[in-house]
């Protein structure tokens, strides 16, 4: 269907975005009715004017490289933000897109059409300030855990000493003594509290990235368990790993809280750890699985939060492993989710973030620790 003139100069007026010819200097030839719905200018205030100088001052060096980029790419078209002030002295920000139609016969200027994307940049501006806030109230609670672990540790080992000292006494009768006792497991039990609130609080901590193959943070962890992983009998494999952009010891610490899990909740049957890693698009998914008591489906959101246990209490622990390595990944820009099954294994699973982070894959085959 042929378009009268007419009909583009209707299609052009009613078009809610602005649109405004330019000459190769940025001087306004044109300017749409939506132009005057958008900036309050009438065509005559706006037209002879150079579009730069509408610009917000902090704006105006970007439309000029903008502005020269597009003459030296015809047809363009070229993207930028930027600030526009209103007639009534405020500034509104528009998306403006050029195209270079300086050697069209019928157009002879640059097309500059602008989008308002006020309340995008508003919604935007208001989530860095949350995500901004948020990161210091983050910083303020770990600073916060860390003072009173550290406070706690103090009266804690003098309650620990004495109620031993206590139980050592030749004297106390049967009744003290099992309230003594009672003291020191509790003793112990916050010590192992305070340790996990210790790690939790200094798991968020920014350490400088650095290149870390993945194979010698597994085996760091390994060996940092080695009691507990020889007392098990477990037989752990570990396939092709990568080099990966990141923190060492915050990934030796995530293996460590992983593959400690494993040892402590087998099952009956001979432990099978297997740790393997696979490419997915620009980023690595690392693969720690087990076939231990696995964990029902219905709990497997839960237990990456803080303090929450589904083991026994005879278990050691304190319900923070996991919401240690949660924040260790989300630290290092990755996600961490479990794949189980109740009675058969869990494979816990969490991505290392790839992009820009210059991974490059190890050129060895699996290999047996
Ligand atoms: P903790 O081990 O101190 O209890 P975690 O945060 O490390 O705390 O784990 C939370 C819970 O998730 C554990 O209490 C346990 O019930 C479950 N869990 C963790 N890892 C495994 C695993 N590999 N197999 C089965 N259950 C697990």
């Amino acid at each position: 269907m042929a378009v009268s003139f007419q009909g583009f100069r209707s299609l052009i007026e009613n078009n809610p975005d602005a649109i405004s010819l330019i000459d190769r200097r940025g001087e306004i030839l044109y300017g749409s009715a939506s132009s005057t719905r958008m900036f309050g200018y009438q065509p005559e205030e706006i037209v002879g004017r150079n579009c730069l100088d509408l610009l917000h001052p902090e704006d105006r060096s970007h439309g000029h490289v903008a502005l020269q980029e597009v003459l030296a790419s015809p047809p363009g078209p070229l993207q930028w933000d930027a600030r526009v002030r209103h007639k009534d002295g405020t500034f509104c920000w528009v998306e403006s897109t050029l195209s270079n139609l300086l050697f069209e016969p019928e157009v002879k200027a640059i097309v500059m059409q602008q989008r308002d994307i006020n309340a995008r940049r508003v919604v935007e501006a208001q989530r860095q300030a949350y995500a901004e806030e948020l990161t210091r109230s983050n910083l303020r609670l770990e600073e916060f855990a860390r003072i009173a672990a550290h406070d706690l540790r103090e009266p804690l080992l003098t309650i620990s000493l004495y109620s031993e000292m206590m139980l050592k006494r030749a004297q106390i009768d049967a009744t003290t003594k099992q309230m003594s006792q009672i003291v020191v497991e509790s003793a112990k039990r916050m010590a192992i509290l305070i340790d996990g609130l210790l790690s939790f609080a200094s798991s968020g901590e920014h350490e400088a990235l650095r290149f870390v193959d993945l194979r010698h943070a597994v085996g760091q962890a390994i060996q940092n368990l080695v009691t507990p992983i020889n007392t098990s009998g477990a037989t752990i494999t570990v396939g092709r790993l990568p080099i990966v952009r990141s923190s060492e010891l915050h990934l030796i610490s995530l293996f460590q809280n992983l593959l400690s899990n494993a040892v402590k909740y087998r099952a009956e049957r001979p432990l099978e750890i297997n740790i393997n890693a696979e490419r997915r698009g620009p980023d690595w998914v690392v693969r720690i699985q087990d076939n231990g008591i696995g964990i029902g489906a219905e709990h497997q959101a839960r237990i990456f939060m803080p303090f929450v246990r589904l083991a026994s209490r005879t278990v050691p622990g304190c319900g923070l492993g996991l919401a240690v390595c949660k924040k260790i990944v989300e630290e290092l820009g990755g996600v961490i989710w479990i794949e189980s099954q109740l009675g058969v294994g869990s494979t816990f699973c969490f991505t290392l973030m790839g992009k820009d982070a210059g991974m490059v894959p190890l050129p060895t085959n699996g290999e047996l620790v």
